[in-house]
């Protein structure tokens, strides 16, 4: 069956993601529901710093990052500043537990497109990323 929220690009190339989060609980299970609905999963990243590296290496060739705020050596919001820094057209999904509103609101400040809430439902982020992603497809 033929999944009703399968998303491809005009050109019918999947969208590319990038994934970061430093639990591989969490970026093992968005690499499924990314994967399980038509998103290409470019690259993971466990922190800000391989974020922005793996983002700078994969462009012009990524569309979409999702980025988790709490994480070492360097936070996600941080890492969204550097992305929208190199690239303005970044698109940037943050991704946190339930009760960071000040720091989402930081991060939509600063660039990014949307946010997911932890823990992580499929049917809500698949909304997300679509919405995001909508001009591309
Ligand atoms: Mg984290």
């Amino acid at each position: 069956m033929k999944n009703i929220v399968e998303r491809t690009k005009k050109d019918g190339s999947p969208i590319k993601v990038l994934i970061v989060d430093d639990s591989i609980f969490i970026t093992k299970q968005l690499n499924q529901i990314l994967a399980s609905a038509g998103y290409e999963v470019v690259g993971i990243a466990n922190n800000g710093g391989e974020a922005l590296e793996l983002y700078q290496e994969l462009s012009p060739n990524i569309d979409l990052v999702t980025m988790d705020i709490t994480m070492p050596k360097m936070d996600g919001i941080t890492a969204l500043e550097k992305i929208i820094a190199f690239d303005k057209n970044a698109k940037v999904v943050m991704v946190t537990a339930i009760g960071k509103e000040d720091l989402v609101k930081k991060a939509i400040l600063a660039g990014a497109k949307n946010f997911i809430i932890k823990p992580l439902d499929r049917t809500a982020i698949l909304a997300r990323l679509n919405a995001v992603c909508a001009d591309l497809c």
